[in-house]
Order: C-alpha cells, then structure tokens, then sequence
C-alpha cells in the first residue's frame, strides 16, 4: 500500500463566484476612477510571488500525507509583505491571491507600511490531531523559510490557524536563522511577544467602523438591531463588543446553525456557552434555531457576514433587509451583488476597511517586538481606534467626492496610496 498521498479535496464550490474575479472587477472600477496608468495598473494586478509548496507530514497512524500549501506575496510597493495563513479544505489558489491582494489594499487603506500576502494549507484542520498539525505547520514554515522574514514576509492568524500555530511557526524559523525572530509572524501568544488587543483586534475594529457609519446613517445605538453570520474570532469579538456597547443582537450563526432572539442574544451566555460546549452554540437556549440562509435575509437593521466569502450574492442581496452591512469576513460579497446592494441604498463597510483592525493591531505587535518594548492594553486600543476611525472618515470622504460606494472609495484610497509609492519607489 502507497505511504504516500496528496491531500487535495476538490476545493472551489462550483456556485462561488471566483474571488480574484470579485476582487478584480472592483479594483478595475477603482483604477479607472483615478485614471491609473497602464504601467502601474499591470504592476498591481499581478501577484509578485505565488509559491506552491508540497509538504510531507507523518500522521499519528505513521503515514505520510502530502499536503498543498501556498504563500502569495501580491505586493511589496509600500513594505513587507503581511497577511494570514488559512488552515481550510476549501483553500485554493485564486482564493489565496485574492485574499493577498486584498492585503495590500487593507494595509494601504489604515496606512500601514507593509505590503500583502496570504497563505494557506488544504486541509482540514478539525479532524487532525495537535501533533499533525505542528508538524504540517512546522513542515510549512520550513518549506517557506526564504520567504518569511520580519522585514520580507510576515505571517499571522486566519481561519482555522491562531496563536499555537504562529507559536510553532516563530519557533521553526527562529531554528532556521540561529536567533529568536519574534518579528517574523504576529498573533502570537501573549507570553511569547504576542500584543495585548491582537485576540479581539478584527472585531473590534469592525464594531468602531459600523459604529462611525451609524453615525453618518443617524442610525441610534439604542434602536439598531444586528445579525452576525459566523461566531469564530472575529464574529463573537464583534457580536460581544457590539453587545457592550448597546446593540441589539438579535441572530448570530455558526458552523453548527443560526439562532435567532427578537428581544437580542445574551452574547456573554452565548459565548460562555460556545466554550462550554466545543467551540459550538449548538444546543443554545438563548435565542431558537434559524435557517443559516436566512440570518443574511433577517430584519434587522445591521448585517455583519463574519465568515467566509461570497455569502452575499446576486440571488440573495435582494432580500436583504438590513440598511448597512459591515464585512467582518474577507470578500463575503460577490461583485455580482454590489450593483443591486447600491441600488438599494444599502450603505457597504467593506471588508478592506471593516476588518483592518485586525492586521493593524498586528503591525502593532510587530513594532513592539521591534521595540524590544510591551505596550499597554490602552495604547493598543486607542491607537487601534484612532487608525480605524481615520481610515473610516477618509473612505466615507472619498466616497462623497466621487459619488461612490464606501467599497470603490476604500480601494480608490488603498490603490491611489500604492499607486503614488510606486511613482517615487520606482516608475516616477
Ligand atoms: N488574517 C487577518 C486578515 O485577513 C490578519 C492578517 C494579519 O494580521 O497579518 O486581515
């Protein structure tokens, strides 16, 4: 019997829009908007790097499994490249270079000086053992060792990875180089040179940035109701500081269902309750089952998708209820529903704004393990918020001077950064 297999699921779901696909059309509206010149519009639609790795791995029954893992670096025009390592199935390359590219437009739209990149693993992470995957993890970083570097390419947490895995990641190269390299990968755990704020950065950010588009929309705290689709990190950060603040969750969902309360979700039991019980809500007695499809279709006032991509659609956006949506996921509109989102009036925090908050509070992490210095957990989130809150006010104004939607106007401002760099750095 063979010792040897390649692990590959046939990933992209047939009915998906491809997200690269969704990613370009936006970015082709946006370039056109400010008049890109050809050169600088071919620089930036390419990736600069897409490296496949092959990576042998001893499973706990002593097989070999051959797993296919990627790191894609879009750009470098504005500094390193940074971006998440996704342990998934469903991973697949057109989908780790949209999440790349959406890297840089994230990191040029808060101001950040690092470039984009993205990585991933096909796996699936929920049926292998913590050994497996340390060794898959170990055996990835390994592979990419002359790619990673805290001033080349710079890793962190996405789906279905966290702190241990960026634990195991900093330990391998820092094997490699001879020297701890804690400014290699952030997300780190907080004892190891992680930053305070990192867990709840992304939900964070995406509560500050539906907030100040509440503002603008005179939307009340005390009257705006909100449905969270995925309760993972960045969904359950957001639904419990949204909580704080006075917002009324009505539905949240997981892998396991949606769950709906028209009086509002007791986040804390919720989440109190996902603990308890393996990461899951199933079984929650604080809200009634839903049907998932229809969380997105909901009444209430605030649709948060804090999942994955293209849950958004041109089948489902017409029913959509809610009078803004702010995208906690990466891509979870598919560029096909935008036009019928904007002609509903509905107003679009987008991904590449709304969920900053999480890669700007890794640069934070980055500049301290820089520093050699641990800032407080004030200073992270004020700086945090002041970053989001900025970066917000820009978009929102961009969007009035064009008359266009917060998404263009987030990549008319990250591709205008990129795009005047570019000029200095090197076709000035
Ligand atoms: N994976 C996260 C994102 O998509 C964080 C990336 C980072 O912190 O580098 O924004």
């Amino acid at each position: 019997m063979a010792t040897h297999t390649v692990y590959k699921e046939p990933a992209p779901l047939i009915d998906r829009e491809n997200p690269l696909e969704s990613m370009m059309s936006r970015f082709n509206v946006a370039a056109e908007i400010l008049g890109l010149d050809e050169e600088t519009y071919n620089v930036l639609k390419t990736p600069d790097k897409q490296v496949i790795v092959h990576i042998p791995v001893t499973m706990d029954n002593g097989k070999v499994r051959v797993f296919e893992g990627y790191r894609v670096i879009h750009n470098t025009i504005l500094g390193p490249s940074k971006g998440g390592i996704r342990y998934d199935k469903n991973v697949y390359l057109d989908e780790v270079k949209a999440l790349a590219a959406w890297m840089t437009w994230k990191c040029a739209v808060v101001d950040i000086p690092y470039g984009g990149a993205k990585g991933g693993i096909i796996c699936d992470p929920t049926t292998m053992s913590a050994g497996e995957i340390e060794r898959m993890t170990r055996a990835y970083t390994l592979a990419l060792k002359d790619v990673f570097g805290p001033d080349r390419d710079i890793p962190a947490p996405d789906m279905g990875t966290g702190p241990r895995e960026m634990a195991w990641l900093m330990d391998e190269f820092s094997k490699t180089v001879g020297m701890t390299s804690s400014a290699v990968v952030t997300g780190k755990p907080l004892v190891m040179g992680g930053s305070l704020g990192r867990t709840e950065a992304t939900g964070r950010g995406v509560m500050v940035s539906c907030l100040a588009a509440m503002v603008k929309l005179d939307m009340k705290i005390e009257e705006t109701s909100v449905a969270i689709q995925g309760f993972g990190n960045v969904g359950s950060w957001t639904a419990k500081l949204m909580f704080d603040k006075g917002l009324k969750i009505k539905a949240v969902s997981d892998i396991s269902g949606a769950y709906w309360n028209a009086d509002g979700i007791n986040i804390d039991e919720a989440i109190a309750y996902k603990n308890a019980h393996g990461g899951r809500l199933e079984g929650f007695t604080g809200a009634v089952p839903m049907d998932p499809d229809e969380l997105l279709t909901s009444e209430v006032d605030v649709l948060v998708p804090a999942a994955v991509e293209d849950v958004i659609t041109e089948h489902n956006a017409p029913y959509i209820k809610a009078k803004l949506i702010v995208e906690g996921a990466n891509g979870p509109t598919a560029a096909s529903a935008d036009p019928i989102i904007y002609a509903k009036g509905i107003s679009v925090v987008p991904d590449i704004l709304a969920n900053s908050g999480g890669v700007t509070v890794s640069y934070f992490e980055w500049v301290q393990n820089k520093q050699g210095f641990k800032w407080t957990a004030e200073m992270v989130t004020e700086r945090a918020d002041r970053i989001m809150s900025d970066a917000f006010e820009k978009v929102y104004q961009t969007s009035l001077k064009y008359n266009i939607s917060l998404r263009i106007a987030a990549y008319v401002v990250a591709i205008d950064k990129v795009a005047q760099t570019y000029k200095f750095r090197g076709g000035f």
